[in-house]
């Protein structure tokens, strides 16, 4: 049977799809015995068909509507347009999910000429009659026949301002009267014809905007911002009309099961006495707190706590209730399950549990892993941000709020710093040697770069705020200002910059620091118990190491030397290893940088105690150690005591078309094996040093980019265990480290049963991974990867989450051979994925021992591990 029309009692919350969010839960609530008005629902099928049949209403579906209107009238004893007892309705639209921008509810649906008569001989209140009556006209108008709104006010105002009156309260019935003869003429003026005095047309004319409002505009942007498919197609409820407008025993209001900003259990809303509809919401009178209803009806009070401890009990989780009182009765209008920050979301969670409302699985399954993001960065102060101006809007990089003075370079970041100033680093683009800059800075602005730009994923490791890719500004960087629409804001001028929401704002707004709250503690050790993958970090400093620890990372999947040798202290020596003639001179420059590597490794060892250390050989081209333009080259030559030309045919020799397909990786050591040698070196004797002096268990991992055929491992293996192991030896102490090797280049996860003879772990570099695998440059497809989401040719950026089809079949395809070649091979990723859910998940699913994610995504990695777990 081709069922389109659902009274209340045949629907109930699973039903959803069909009867939209307010539709199921009001069948729900009546269902379990609440005070619900009765109504019906027209589904969200005939929404679709009216579509299918080119926004034609047809006569089965009247028919069907008109069957389900006369049960109404029967259960309610009242019917449409009957001048003694007229039934009326409201007319309320409800997807699937709740969407702002769908049509807005009409009340009062029903009432004309002669039933407004009949409400008022009935009630008695001549007033009322007429307050719903105007009221009426108006949102019909309004609503289903898009007369603008202020036209109505402007005539409501006009009504006040000769009766001298100051409120809409303050009007009589003869007012009202003269207000509904205006708004009807208003009416006629506009649509060239009369108000439809017969319900029954009202109530069609009403049903077909709704299905109307599911393709205006804003539904359409409010859906392809959320994701939210476009065939869904919307419900209609349509339901007895309640009053909270007939007196001082009557009112309406909304409350939250507990308080959606904090979580905690008490109740949380507002109402008003003598109102209707959205009076509460849309601020024409200032509403009472709901506690204040105890005192003004108690006994209502009573039965709400006890309707909303039911719902609660029942949906198991924190509901957003909408409710009327009709001269002493109390109507529950709708529930749903309540928005709430993150801060609320895992406090109720927790506390749901202790209560014995839900699992732990539960709880875990209930909070968004991304979320959590905001309880570990400092969010602005929500009043100070609502008085702050907004100038610019880029990417939301990197979760944070943070203000400062602007700076233009690293340099002048880190002296203002120095001087206690606290600095947004403002940057074309960021570039490694920024990185001081950045660690000075409180965050981070710049004008190009997407998600995965440098600026992006260092400031993400760093846990730092940023917001990259802002177009709207030009930045001059050499005369230390940027623009914004023509308005110039120079060095030292304040900013304040969301890096999770992209805003930029002029000026400083206050913030408050992130808690790492008892409840959100338990939810995290609730998360341990029930995953299966371990949670690394990438971190290259004993601080970013200490952090993660904190966090609960329980190893490093990832630490990269490169970084270390940027440090201004040891940049001379690694430059003259570059610039070497021969083995020897670059032998004498890697001597100097030995003992500084080796220390920062006894560093690391030490934050990280006995958990495991993978340690990447280095991995950029030797360029990026360089400079490039004339004059700094100059300056260095200087400083270095070489020729100019010898440095600059040095730097042209290391130019490359493509550095990323180009001369690093493993390739370096391929060429150059005595800089995997140091390294090796560094690494050993700083491990085995840790472990004699400190007695830790040290366990590192030394692991090769970039490979791609076996032989490339094996002639480093050759290079670096053979070295490894006679330091060891001489040492006299036992000491057990593992070699192995990134996946990262597609090649390699074709022959990874090979790979996986010379290699004792895998991690899977799921960033060149994406890169090489889909041919696109990472710093450059920010570009167009925009146009592919808006295009649908993408859902999601593959450099974000893990392109499954693809790139995951490629490291399905390597887990497997390399299981088959070597079957407790040791499996992970180390790639930016590694933090993101839905890659987490992926990583669960194919098995992987763990996954490696920067510091402060590491929790968010955790929950997400746990919610892969549970969902099996
Ligand atoms: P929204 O989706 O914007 O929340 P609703 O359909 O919930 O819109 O309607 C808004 C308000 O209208 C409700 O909170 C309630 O106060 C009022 N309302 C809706 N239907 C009725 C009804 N049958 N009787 C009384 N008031 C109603
Ligand atoms: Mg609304
Ligand atoms: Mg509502």
């Amino acid at each position: 049977m081709n069922k389109l029309v659902y009274s209340f009692n045949e629907g109930k919350a699973a039903m959803k799809d069909l009867l939209g969010g307010k539709g199921a839960n009001l069948a729900e609530m009546s269902n379990i015995g609440l005070p619900v008005p009765p109504g019906f629902t027209i589904s969200t099928k005939a929404c679709n068909m009216y579509y299918e049949k080119g926004q034609e209403i047809w006569s089965e579906l009247l028919n069907e509507i008109f069957e389900k209107l006369s049960e109404l009238e029967n259960k309610t004893n009242k019917k449409f347009g009957d001048k003694n007892n007229p039934l009326l309705v409201s007319v309320r639209s409800g997807a699937k999910f709740s969407m702002p921008g769908m049509m807005d509810t009409i009340l009062n649906l029903g009432l004309n000429n002669d039933t407004v008569e009949a409400i008022h001989k009935i009630t008695g209140n001549e007033r009322f009659a007429y307050d719903s009556y105007r009221r009426f006209i108006q949102m019909f108008g309004d609503v289903v026949m898009s007369i603008e709104k202020y036209k109505f006010d402007s005539v409501l105002e006009s009504v006040k301002e000769a009766k001298k009156a100051k409120y809409d309260t303050d009007l009589d019935a003869e007012a009202l009267k003269e207000v509904v003869l205006k708004y009807k003429s208003l009416y006629k003026n506009e649509i060239r014809s009369e108000f439809p005095e017969e319900p029954k047309e009202q109530l069609v004319l009403a049903v077909e905007a709704v299905f109307r409002s599911w393709n205006n505009e804003r539904a359409k942007i409010y859906r392809k911002i959320n994701g939210i498919p476009d065939d869904l197609g919307t419900a209609v409820n349509v339901q007895s009309m309640v009053f909270g407008n007939m007196g001082d025993d009557s009112g309406t209001g909304v409350a939250f099961t507990r308080n959606p900003a904090t979580g905690e259990k008490k109740l949380f809303g507002e109402f008003l006495i003598n109102a209707q509809g959205e009076d509460v919401v849309a601020g024409i009178r200032t509403p009472q707190s709901i506690e204040k209803l105890k005192e003004v009806m108690p006994e209502i009070y009573d039965q709400f706590v006890q309707a909303a401890d039911l719902l609660e009990n029942h949906y198991k989780d924190m509901q957003d209730i909408e409710f009327t009182i009709e001269k002493g009765k109390l109507y529950m209008l709708q529930t749903r399950n309540g928005k709430r920050t993150a801060f609320s979301a895992v406090r109720a969670a927790v506390e749901m549990v202790e209560e014995g409302k839900i699992s732990k699985e539960e709880a875990i399954m209930r909070i968004e892993p991304s979320q959590l993001d905001q309880l570990l960065h400092p969010t602005f102060e929500e009043n100070a941000l609502k008085a702050a101006k907004s100038i610019a809007k880029g990417l939301p990089a990197s979760p944070g709020a943070a203000s400062g003075k602007i700076y233009f370079t690293a340099e002048a970041a880190v002296e203002a710093s120095k001087k206690g100033e606290k600095v947004i680093l403002v940057r074309q683009e960021t570039s490694p040697e920024d990185i001081e800059g950045m660690i000075e800075a409180q965050g981070i602005l710049t004008a190009r770069g997407g998600m995965t730009s440098h600026a992006a994923v260092v400031a993400r490791g760093m846990g730092k705020c940023c917001v990259a890719g802002c177009e709207a500004i030009k930045v001059y960087e050499e005369n230390k200002k940027f623009i914004i629409d023509g308005k110039a804001y120079v060095e030292g001028e304040y900013i304040s910059i969301d890096g999770g929401t992209g805003n930029v704002y002029e000026g400083i707004i206050k913030t408050h620091e992130p808690e790492m709250s008892g409840h959100f503690g338990k939810l995290m050790e609730w998360a341990d118990e029930v995953r299966k993958l371990k949670v690394r970090t990438n971190a290259d400093t004993p601080k970013d190491a200490a952090q993660a620890v904190k966090f609960g990372a329980e190893g490093i999947g990832l630490c990269r030397t490169e970084h270390m040798f940027f440090d201004e202290a040891r940049i001379p020596a690694v430059r003259e290893m570059i610039i070497a003639d021969n083995i020897e001179q670059r032998k004498a420059a890697l001597e100097k940088i030995l003992p500084m590597q080796r220390e920062d490794f006894i560093g690391i060892f030490e934050a990280m105690g006995d958990r495991p250390v993978t340690i990447r050989l280095l991995d950029p081209p030797l360029h990026e150690f360089l400079p490039h333009d004339d004059g700094d080259i100059i300056d260095l030559a200087n400083e270095m005591k070489v020729e100019h030309e010898k440095l600059k045919a040095r730097v042209e020799e290391l130019k490359e078309f493509n550095p990323m397909l180009g001369h690093r990786g493993c390739r370096l050591a391929i060429t150059y094996p005595e800089i995997a040698e140091m390294q090796t070196r560094a690494i050993i004797e700083a491990a085995i040093q840790v472990k004699k002096e400190k007695g830790i268990d040290v366990k590192p991992e030394i692991m090769v980019p970039l490979v791609g055929d076996v032989k490339e491992l094996a002639f480093l293996k050759e290079v670096a265990t053979k070295l490894a192991d006679e330091l060891i030896n001489d040492s006299g102490i036992d000491l057990k480290y593992m070699y192995g090797t990134m996946i990262e280049v597609p090649r390699a996860t074709l022959v990874a049963d090979e790979i996986a003879k010379d290699a004792e772990f895998f991690s899977f570099g799921t960033n060149d991974l994406t890169q090489m695998t889909y041919g696109f440059s990472r710093d450059d497809a920010g570009k167009f990867i925009k146009d592919y989401m808006d295009k649908k040719i993408f859902d999601k950026d593959p450099f974000q989450a893990i392109d499954r089809k693809g790139v995951g079949k490629l490291m399905k395809m390597a887990v497997e051979l390399g299981r088959k070649e070597r079957p407790n091979i040791k499996l992970g990723i180390c790639g930016e994925h590694g933090g993101e859910p839905t890659s987490v998940e992926f990583c669960h699913d194919i098995g992987l021992d763990y996954v490696s994610c920067s510091p402060y995504r590491v929790p968010i990695a955790r929950l997400s591990a746990a919610q892969a777990a549970i969902k099996g």
